[in-house]
């Protein structure tokens, strides 16, 4: 089959991976001059099993409430003129309930769990480079109630097959000893040995290389318009350089996927959520952490990329404003800053923001659509990175007339 995929973010192309691995004919359209500039750019670098629960989770309303009016609040909402946003929020809210929350962790736990036994695979296939580290995930605690709820929520995660363990702080420094330098704050951790990390714009650029050299056609620096429809099928993708025809359509263009379905009237509640990241040389610094951190006060993450230490956090509510404000950025550095003094070069970090393409139940839509030559792969939100082998092989089997090998009947756009 003629396999058309729009969009080479880290979701894309992994997507096509598969595709040519089960031997389509695929070419992948992009209106950036190389694969993984937007989103999949420079994100946090987790695979991360371990924060498979959504963040629509019963906290988050009294979270939101609590951090109203700080301007350097790990979330923003900013109030808008705007029925989707409104009706996007109010489904979000009622993701929170536990119930449901509880349901969509054991939904994403599927896929993360799923997709990051295949990284493995990949590699040994490609030999690709990316800075892996497999140093696992300890997420941080200073207070120990907190550390309590998260070792219960680690006991319940394990149930699901995500296995963690409760360090103490002496636990947590000899794991990584660049955690001495908070070690007056600290009290405890929970550690996710087989939880990864890695830089995701590296993975993205090189497998698209790869790719090409098996045969994939990508068409760089082309707007995608329109998909044209022909007898209930999509029969083309017009962009600003040319029509696409194909056999079959993948729909991964991250936050940018509903601009382009509401006109096949498709509604697909994809809101795009602002977050920032900054990325420091680490230079002869030692104090850098190895193993990724996740930083439960502060509500960053850290992953060191190499010979750079990626920090990454914060959500802001505000449409499709991509503009790079210093002060969010500038906060992200000064929490590092205070928490690892000597990571590296601070003064030589490199700012960053994009939008995650987030649904209200922080899940993804992979599957078929009203279209039968349609399909999603998108609306990744805060795992994108961690979810994409996952997504990129059970889109590929369910193209290819295969069952996926996990059941994917939950992240249908049914759901909505
Ligand atoms: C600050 C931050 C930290 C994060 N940390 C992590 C993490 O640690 N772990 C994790 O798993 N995930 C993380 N994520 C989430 C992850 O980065 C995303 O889920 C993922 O990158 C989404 O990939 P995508 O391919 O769907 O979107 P994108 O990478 O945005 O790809 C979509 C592509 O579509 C193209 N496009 C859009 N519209 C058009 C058009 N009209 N015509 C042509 N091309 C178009 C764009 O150019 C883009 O290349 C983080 C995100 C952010 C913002």
């Amino acid at each position: 089959m003629r396999v058309v995929v729009l969009g080479a973010g880290v979701i894309g192309v992994t997507a096509a991976y598969y595709l040519n691995q089960a031997g389509h004919d695929v070419t992948v359209i992009d209106r950036q001059d190389g694969p993984g500039l937007e989103t999949s750019f420079a994100n946090g670098g987790q695979i991360s099993a371990s924060h498979a629960a959504p963040w629509a989770a019963p906290d988050v309303p009294f979270l939101m409430l609590k951090w109203l009016g700080r301007s350097d609040a790990p979330l923003l909402y900013h109030w808008r003129l705007d029925w989707r946003q409104w009706t996007w929020s109010l489904r979000f809210l009622m993701n929170c309930l536990a119930p449901r929350a509880r349901r969509n962790t054991e939904d994403n736990m599927r896929i993360s769990l799923y997709s990051r036994g295949l990284l493995p695979d990949i590699r040994s296939d490609t030999g690709i480079e990316y800075d892996l580290e497999t140093r696992g995930i300890l997420q941080i605690y200073e207070n120990q109630n907190d550390l309590e709820a998260a070792a219960r929520h680690g006991e319940w995660l394990g149930q699901l097959g995500c296995k963690s363990e409760v360090l103490n702080k002496e636990q947590c420094i000899q794991l990584d000893s660049a955690l001495e330098a908070c070690a007056d704050k600290l009290i405890g951790g929970i550690y996710t040995k087989d939880d990864e990390s890695g830089d995701a714009y590296k993975f993205t650029a090189n497998l698209a290389g790869i790719c090409a050299a098996r045969g994939v056609t990508f068409r760089y620096g082309e707007t995608i318009e329109a998909l044209r429809t022909q007898h209930g099928k999509i029969e083309s993708v017009r962009t600003d350089g040319g029509n696409y025809s194909g056999d079959a359509f993948l729909m991964s263009l991250g936050s940018y996927s509903p601009l382009i379905l509401r006109p096949l009237g498709i509604n697909l509640p994809v809101f795009p959520t602002k977050g920032y990241s900054v990325t420091i040389p680490i230079g002869s610094g030692n104090g850098a952490p190895s193993v990724s951190l996740t930083d439960e006060e502060n509500k960053l993450v850290y992953s060191r990329l190499g010979d750079r230490l990626r920090i990454a956090g914060t959500a802001e509510f505000s449409g499709y404003d991509t503009n790079l404000e210093e002060r969010r950025a500038n906060s992200i550095l000064a929490k590092a800053r205070q928490r690892f003094p000597s990571a590296g070069d601070f003064d030589k970090a490199e700012f960053w923001t994009a939008l995650r393409p987030l649904t209200p139940d922080g899940m993804p839509v992979i599957g078929a659509t009203k279209y039968d030559n349609l399909f999603m792969n998108t609306g990744h939100g805060t795992l994108g990175w961690t979810m994409c082998a996952g997504s990129g092989k059970a889109i590929s089997d369910l193209i290819s007339g295969a069952a996926p090998e996990i059941d994917i009947a939950a992240y249908s756009l049914d759901r909505f």
